[in-house]
């Protein structure tokens, strides 16, 4: 959230330097605020709308800063979110001009440049376009925190942002002060909806992601359990391989589109890719019944950083895995076994529902056998076995250093985090990939 604090303190250090650039305008002190807080909070909206646009085109060169590209899913997340609380504030305040004209009259009223022509006739427009925006981006605010509602009815609703974003970009274009176009205030801006305005139509263009994605087919597919699909897809000439710990989106059908999946195996150079897919929603739940062997796939990708190679090498390794958040473990012993010398000393935590049904438990284990430094747990929520902080640490005696690597449920992965932050304190580098992009 660094990202986003740095946006907002830029963009109020530029609307400051422009207010005091500008001087009070001759309005008496309620008009002033009632002003400058429509600026502010029309500036925040739209500084942070671009940022997820920006984001929204799934930028590999901010992975490494960022942390992956499912924390940039997060930040536009967030960002997303922001904007669309400013943008509602922003909307109060332009509504409550009546009750500031009420409190302080009218005579304080700063005064406004008379346009003519076409400009007023944009100015006009903007302020209608960005009415109509406010109502449908609050709209799709509402639909997004409802988690109940379904994904898949909210993924083609949630396309439609750039379209809102282009309204809401001219509505900010057109109606910020003509001064602010000399100062900071407007370059920022400029900068911000350039880059936004870029992003939408990238976006409408069906452009995002495009350069990333290689065709190839389906070379097999299983059920290693009831609710578990596994399938091995062999890819083209235009992968450029992965490093184990990422993930891909994959489109087996064109019209449900693609899915984010980790790459359960790890890059042995013949561009085939594993996938364990479990049964979480309507799609993949029955996922084996829709695909076929020999069938066409999509793969956009690679995407995140749950890498080992950015791990501390002098800390202990504790790799913590929720049921089938096993899968950036499995491709990382997946390399590791062909290059056991390289292995770190490490403890693998694997939490299952139900160890007696579980056939990855097997597979884990008779891949840790060519792997001696790395010792796996089982935890089996059926017997009670349930992982806190003080077993994971009790179980790693020493008081160096923790790095801790978690796929999984995000309940046990935030509780988790919370409670070795507490014991560990500053000895303690959490890293966790997100399941979850919305
Ligand atoms: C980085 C990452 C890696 C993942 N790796 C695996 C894996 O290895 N194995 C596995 O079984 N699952 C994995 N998942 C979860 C998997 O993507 C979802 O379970 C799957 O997309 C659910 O689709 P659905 O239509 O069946 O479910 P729905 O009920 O439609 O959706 C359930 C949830 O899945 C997510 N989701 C659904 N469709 C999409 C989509 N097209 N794009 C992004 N998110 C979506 C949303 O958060 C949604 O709320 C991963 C998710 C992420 C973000």
């Amino acid at each position: 959230m660094r990202l986003l604090s740095a946006v907002i303190g830029m963009v109020v250090l530029a609307w400051g330097w422009g207010m005091w650039a500008n001087g009070a305008g001759g309005g008496s002190t309620p008009w002033v605020i009632y002003e400058q807080a429509l600026l502010l909070s029309g500036l925040l909206s739209i500084a942070l709308m671009s940022v997820a646009m920006v984001l929204a085109t799934r930028p590999v060169l901010l992975e490494r800063p960022l942390g992956g590209m499912d924390r940039i899913y997060r930040v536009h997340k967030w960002s997303g979110m922001l904007a669309v609380g400013f943008a509602a504030l922003h909307w109060l305040i332009e509504m409550s001009d009546d009750l500031v004209k009420s409190l302080a009259g009218r005579a304080g009223r700063l005064h406004e440049i008379e346009f003519s022509g076409l400009i007023e006739n944009l100015r006009d427009a903007g302020e209608e376009v960005g009415e109509f925006a406010i109502y449908l981006v609050l709209a799709m605010l509402v639909l997004s925190l409802w988690r109940r509602f379904p994904y898949r009815w909210w993924r083609p609703l949630h396309k439609a942002m750039p379209a809102l974003y282009l309204l809401l970009a001219f509505h900010a274009a057109v109606l910020a002060p003509l001064g602010y176009w000399r100062q900071p205030v407007g370059w920022v801006l400029a900068l911000l909806l350039a880059s936004g305005t870029t992003a939408a139509f990238l976006s409408l263009a069906g452009r995002i992601g495009r350069d990333n994605r290689a065709g190839g087919v389906v070379e097999s597919i299983s059920t290693p359990a009831p609710d578990v699909t596994e399938v091995v897809c062999r890819l083209e000439h235009g992968w450029p391989g992965h490093r184990a710990g990422q993930f891909a989106f994959v489109s087996f059908d064109r019209f449900e589109g693609a899915h984010p999946f980790t790459i359960a195996s790890a890059d042995h150079g013949d561009r085939r890719l594993s996938f364990l897919i479990k049964g979480l929603g309507d799609y993949t739940r029955g996922l084996s019944r829709r695909i076929s062997k020999g069938q066409a796939v999509t793969v956009e990708g690679p995407y995140g950083c749950f890498d080992l190679d950015r791990g501390d090498g002098n800390a202990r390794q504790i790799w913590i895995a929720g049921g089938i958040g096993v899968t950036p473990f499995m491709a990382w012993l997946d390399r590791l076994r062909s290059d056991p010398v390289r292995a770190p000393a490490a403890r693998l935590h694997y939490c299952t529902r139900n160890a007696a049904a579980d056939p990855l438990i097997e597979r884990l284990a008779s891949m840790c056998v060519d792997l001696p430094s790395i010792s796996l747990q089982v935890h089996d929520a059926s017997q009670g076995e349930y992982l806190s902080a003080e077993q994971i640490i009790s179980a790693d005696e020493g008081n160096d250093r923790a790095e801790i690597w978690f796929c999984g449920p995000r309940g046990l992965g935030e509780s988790l985090r919370s409670r070795l932050g507490a014991l560990l304190g500053s000895r303690l580098r959490f890293h966790q990939e997100a399941f979850e992009l919305r």
